[in-house]
């Protein structure tokens, strides 16, 4: 039985006028996230984990956002895809671990809802799926709120094992 694990990171820029999505939820807030789709950072990181932990390259090689087809799009494709791709390689998501670096909203209230939302993307059990949120002590571009940036950790199995 194999075991692999792969990182992911994200980074997006606050925008007004943006619903906020993260970790396949709404938030409320004055400011969403830019990006062609629906700027999820959490899963955008969730995907880029499983995928390296595949070594199947990264979102912008399966999602590119130059193609029509992804514009607007919730996030949780991009993950139900990733776990797809994963299967044709005889591999299954066991477990991810996030971190997301934000200075404001204080997402500790969401946290549990973006876990089963991310969860339910996954195919995971939601105690598989953990989603932690610290700010960055008011330093630097998320210290400032410009945006918020996501670390995040897949671990992936043989199917067959
Ligand atoms: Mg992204």
């Amino acid at each position: 039985m194999s075991t692999r694990s792969g990182i992911g990171y994200d980074s997006h820029r606050f925008v007004a006028g943006r619903p906020l999505r993260l970790g396949g939820v709404s938030i409320p807030w004055t400011h969403g996230l830019a990006g062609h789709s629906d700027g999820d950072a959490v899963l955008h990181a969730v995907v880029d984990a499983l995928l390296g932990a595949a070594a199947l390259g990264d979102i912008g090689t399966h999602f590119p956002d130059s193609d029509p087809q992804w514009k607007g799009v919730e996030s949780a494709r991009f993950a139900r895809e990733a776990v797809r791709l994963l299967g044709e390689r005889g591999l299954v998501p066991v477990h991810v671990d996030v971190t997301v670096i934000v200075e404001r909203p204080r997402l500790g209230p969401h946290i549990a809802a973006m876990r089963e939302a991310t969860a339910r993307a996954l195919g995971l059990p939601v105690d598989e799926v953990s989603i932690k949120a610290k700010t960055n002590e008011g330093m630097g571009w998320i210290g400032r709120g410009e945006g918020l940036g996501v670390v995040a950790v897949a671990t992936v199995r043989g199917s067959s094992g």
